[in-house]
C-alpha cells in the first residue's frame, strides 16, 4: 500500500499509517559502541537478557552477532512475501555468554593476577572486532550498527503462530505482545537479520521497540526523544524519522537521491533502517602510490546491499566533486546537518 501523498514510491506495509524510519552513514561510525550501550543500559541489563544486544555494533567483513547471522536462513523466498525461507535458531555460543570476571579476586583479594574471564570463551560479539580483511597497506574493515528494522514485511510477524508479533497501526514500529508470546521462537528462526531475541528466565522473545516510549514522549517532562542509540551516538550518524514524510532528511536520502539502502535488501523483507554505503580511499601499490582501485571492493559493499550500492556510490562522489568545485549540495547538507530538531523529526505527524 502507498501514501495517498506519494503514491509512486512510498511503500508502507498494509494497515501502517505512517513508517519510522532510520539512516545511519557508515562513513561517521567509529565502533565506539555508545549506542549498544545506551540502549542495554535502557532496555536489556538483566532479567535474562544479559546476552541481548538489541543494538550491536560489528565489524565487517566480519561473522558478526549472532556469529555467521547472515548464513542462518530466514525471511522471504520472493517479492511477493507468499512463502517464507526456512530459517535457524542461533546457538547459545553463537551469540557469546555473557561473562563472568575474576573482579572478586583482584579488587578484594590482593591478586596481582590480569582481568579475565571465569570461563574459556571461544566467542561473543565484536570477538572479530577491527579484524577485517586483505592485505596491508590495502586492509579494510568498517562498523556496521545494526537494530531491528521494523520491516514493511516483517517476516517475524508471519512466522507467529500466536500473532504476538505486530506492526502499530501510527508508526510501523514492530512489537512483541509479551502476553501473548510463549516463547516458541519461531520469529528468531525467522528474522534473517536475527533481531529478536529468547529470554529464558521470562520465557518469552524480545526486540528493539525504538524506544517507542522515548518518540511518544513519556519522559519524566513529556518531551519526545529519538531513541537512545541514535540521540547518544557521539559521532550523531543517525537520522530519525517517518519514511513518508515528504520533507524530511529521510525521505529525500531513500526515495530522491537513493543514496540510503537496506541491509541485504534479498531477504525481501524491506527493511526501514537504511544505510549510507562506506566509501574508502584508493588501494595503495607497493610503492606507496594511489592507483585507482576501491579500498573496500565494490562487490563486497554489493552483497550487502544490493545492486543500487554502485549508482548511491556514484551519485555520493558526484556531490563531493560539486562541493569540491565551490558548488552547493542540498545532499552533502543533509548528511552533514549537526542540528538536531533536522535529524529526528518525530513530531511531524502529531495531528494526525
Ligand atoms: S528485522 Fe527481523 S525482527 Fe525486526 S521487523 Fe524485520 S524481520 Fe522482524
Ligand atoms: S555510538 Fe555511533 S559512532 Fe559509536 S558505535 Fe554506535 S553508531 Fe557507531
Amino acid at each position: 500500500m502507498s501514501t495517498d501523498s506519494d503514491a509512486e514510491t512510498v511503500d508502507l506495509a498494509d494497515g501502517v499509517d505512517h513508517q519510522v524510519a532510520m539512516v545511519m552513514d557508515l562513513n561517521k561510525c567509529i565502533g565506539c559502541q555508545t549506542c549498544t550501550v545506551a540502549c542495554k543500559s535502557l532496555w536489556t541489563e538483566g532479567g535474562g537478557r544479559d546476552y541481548m544486544y538489541w543494538n550491536n555494533v560489528e565489524t565487517k567483513p566480519g561473522k558478526g552477532y549472532p556469529r555467521n547471522w547472515e548464513e542462518s536462513g530466514g525471511g522471504w523466498k520472493s517479492s511477493e512475501h507468499k512463502e517464507r525461507k526456512p530459517g535457524q535458531i542461533p546457538d547459545k555460543e553463537d551469540y557469546g555468554d555473557a561473562w563472568e570476571f575474576n573482579h572478586e579476586e583482584i579488587m578484594y583479594n590482593g591478586s596481582d593476577r590480569p582481568l579475565r574471564p571465569d570461563s574459556d570463551p571461544e566467542w561473543g560479539p565484536n570477538w572479530d572486532e577491527d579484524q577485517g580483511t586483505g592485505e596491508y597497506p590495502n586492509s579494510y574493515y568498517f562498523y556496521l550498527p545494526r537494530i531491528c528494522n521494523h520491516c514493511t514485511h516483517p517476516s517475524c510477524v508471519e512466522a507467529c503462530p500466536r500473532k504476538a508479533i505486530y506492526k502499530r497501526e501510527e508508526d510501523g514500529i514492530v512489537l512483541i505482545d509479551q502476553e501473548r508470546c510463549r516463547g516458541y521462537r519461531y520469529c528468531v528462526e525467522g528474522c534473517p537479520y536475527k533481531k529478536v531475541y529468547y529470554n529464558a528466565t521470562q520465557k518469552t522473545s524480545e526486540k528493539c521497540i525504538f524506544c517507542y516510549p522515548r518518540i511518544e514522549g513519556e519522559g519524566p517532562d513529556g518531551k519526545t526523544f529519538a531513541p537512545a542509540c541514535a540521540e547518544d551516538c557521539p559521532p550523531q550518524l543517525r537520522l530519525v524519522g517517518f519514511l513518508d514524510d515528504e520533507q524530511g532528511p529521510i525521505h529525500k536520502l531513500v526515495e530522491e537521491y537513493e543514496v540510503a539502502l537496506p541491509l541485504h535488501p534479498e531477504y525481501q523483507t524491506q527493511p526501514n533502517v537504511y544505510y549510507i554505503p562506506p566509501f574508502a580511499p584508493p588501494q595503495h601499490s607497493e610503492d606507496g602510490e594511489s592507483v585507482d582501485v576501491d579500498r573496500i571492493p565494490r562487490n563486497y559493499l554489493e552483497e550487502l546491499f544490493g545492486e543500487r550500492v554502485h549508482d548511491a556510490l556514484d551519485t555520493i562522489e558526484r556531490e563531493r566533486e560539486k562541493v569540491n568545485r565551490g558548488g552547493g549540495s542540498e545532499l552533502l547538507d543533509m548528511l552533514t546537518d549537526t542540528n538536531p530538531a533536522r535529524k529526528f523529526r518525530l513530531e511531524v505527524f502529531d495531528d494526525d
